[in-house]
């Protein structure tokens, strides 16, 4: 039987269940990733650049290890249609599911097309510890809140870890689709240079025992601060595939049993609950969760989301987070918190603007965890922080990073800067402005914005929308 593996966000040969059942069931296989130019985002996107770099690097291992990833490039419909065309023998096709958003529509899609194409499609749960549809209330409701799913999810049985035997015999080595290639290979040469990133399984398994061995002890403590390497910075490859969550889990319960390692597992537990709110709210991306949270007279003011973006808002912590951010294709999780409460409170821009510009910049986009982490800090999800506590994010700053440390790194201007005054450079004396070499208003903008006043603006702004709410059921 001729069959056809797809790979989409499991860009991997180990550990990986579609593939397993590909190699296992078929005598001839073409590996394939399809490049959907309907998918592109915006250029400079580092997502985008990001995702695909983990695809050439697969290529490469792939080609290394005497087979090869054909890369077809266009619309699905017209590709699928030329891969039938090709490979007229070709009867099955293997594929890790989307339990939501774009990847569930397209595989609706590609569902459809197959089916009229004859092709027998063979889909497998494989992306989350849990799928959308395993973690249920005892009346079999999904849940709405974190912990009492979290309670549920500990005590189900966790996946064990598969064994794909690789048989390079059995892949398809003709190159078949030569133009698609190139259009590939001219399409990552339009990329955002990201060869500071390092991506690929063998990057991701290095990762991992290094977080094991020199950080997971130390996780619960350290994990908050953000100019500590504490994390275990998984996350662009999880998103893309590179290591299964399979292995990540088993080869952390390895490891001595601690509350840190409790922690971590229970992060990992996160990421399936924001799946699971994902495929149980679809319309999510574009809709607040929350129905009383759905009128709220959002400010939306365009200069001050362009400063937000740039990292130019007079606050140290959260200037210093978009910059990293920029430059690295990544931030820390409590940056992503303190930088989305000041765009919706703060600034009382609508969260889906934020959404949007990380689903740009970030290498570990990932929509569920993306999404549900606004829609959380918007206070607008189904377990979000309490809209009347609004972060503050001068004392955040001086709580996580006490010295200022994490800002001088990335907010060059403040360098000079000693002492508590890091965190409201604004209220620098001109001789200590000069002491430091900065001038605020000059090199280093005023405060946008008065966060006391702000905070009062947001919690009346959410309080009439809770008012309209109710008047029009
Ligand atoms: P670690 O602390 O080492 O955690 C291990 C893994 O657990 C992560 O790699 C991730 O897969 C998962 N995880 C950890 N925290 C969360 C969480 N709160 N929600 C869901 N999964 C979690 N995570 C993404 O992977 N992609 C995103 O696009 C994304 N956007 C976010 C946006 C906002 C506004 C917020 C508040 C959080 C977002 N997160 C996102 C969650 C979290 O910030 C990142 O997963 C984490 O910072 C990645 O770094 P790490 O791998 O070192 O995490």
């Amino acid at each position: 039987m001729t069959a056809v593996m797809w790979f989409r966000r499991d860009l991997r040969l180990e550990d990986n269940t579609a593939l397993k059942e590909a190699l296992e069931s078929s005598d001839e296989l073409l590996l394939l990733f399809h490049v959907n130019t309907d998918q592109f985002l915006e250029e400079g996107s580092l997502n985008q650049a990001g995702f695909f770099k983990s695809v050439r690097t697969l290529q490469e291992e792939i080609e290394d290890k005497g087979g090869r990833l054909q890369i077809l490039y266009g619309k699905l419909e017209e590709s699928f249609q030329k891969l039938k065309d090709r490979c007229p023998d070709w009867t099955d096709i293997y594929v890790n599911r989307d339990e939501k958003g774009y990847g569930l529509k397209r595989d609706k899609q590609a569902g459809k097309l197959l089916n009229e194409m004859g092709v027998t499609a063979h889909g497998y749960h494989d992306h989350h510890l849990h799928s959308a549809q395993e973690i249920l209330t005892n009346s079999g409701t999904p849940y709405k809140v974190f912990t009492p799913y979290f309670n549920k999810w500990k005590e189900k049985q966790k996946p064990d870890k598969i064994t794909v035997n690789w048989n390079a015999e059995k892949i398809i080595k003709d190159q078949l689709f030569e133009e698609d290639q190139k259009q590939f290979e001219e399409f990552l040469s339009q990329q955002p240079n990201l060869e500071s990133v390092e991506l690929g399984t063998e990057v991701a398994h290095e990762r991992l025992s290094e977080f094991i061995e020199s950080h997971l002890s130390e996780y619960d403590d350290a994990r908050d601060i953000p100019h500590k390497d504490a994390t275990s910075r998984l996350s662009k490859h999880l998103r893309a595939g590179e290591i299964s969550i399979r292995t990540v889990y088993r080869e952390v319960m390895k490891a001595e049993a601690s509350k840190s390692r409790e922690t971590f597992v229970q992060e990992l537990a996160w990421r399936d609950f924001y799946n699971m709110i994902y495929a149980t709210h679809p319309n999510q991306k574009e809709q607040s969760i929350k129905e009383d949270f759905r009128q709220i007279d959002w400010d939306n003011n365009e200069d001050n989301f362009r400063k937000w973006a740039e990292g130019k808002t007079g606050f140290p912590i959260v200037d210093a987070a978009m910059r990293q951010m920029n430059e690295t294709g990544w931030m820390h999780n409590r940056l992503r918190m303190i930088t989305a409460s000041f765009l919706t409170k703060d600034l009382l821009i609508n969260w889906s603007w934020g959404e949007k510009y990380f689903q740009k910049m970030l290498i570990d986009y990932d929509a569920a965890s993306n999404i549900g982490g606004w829609q959380w800090a918007a206070s607008t999800g189904t377990d979000g922080v309490p809209y009347f506590r609004v972060f503050n994010p001068t004392t955040q700053s001086e709580r996580f990073d006490k010295n200022g440390d994490f800002i001088r790194e990335y907010v060059p201007e403040l360098k000079g800067v000693t002492g508590k005054k890091i965190h409201e450079p604004s209220k620098l004396t001109e001789q200590e402005q000069e002491e430091a070499g900065v001038v605020i208003g000059q090199d280093y903008p005023e405060p946008i914005v008065n966060h006391k006043r702000s905070r009062e603006l947001a919690i009346q702004a959410f309080e009439n929308s809770k008012k309209a709410a109710g008047k029009s059921e």
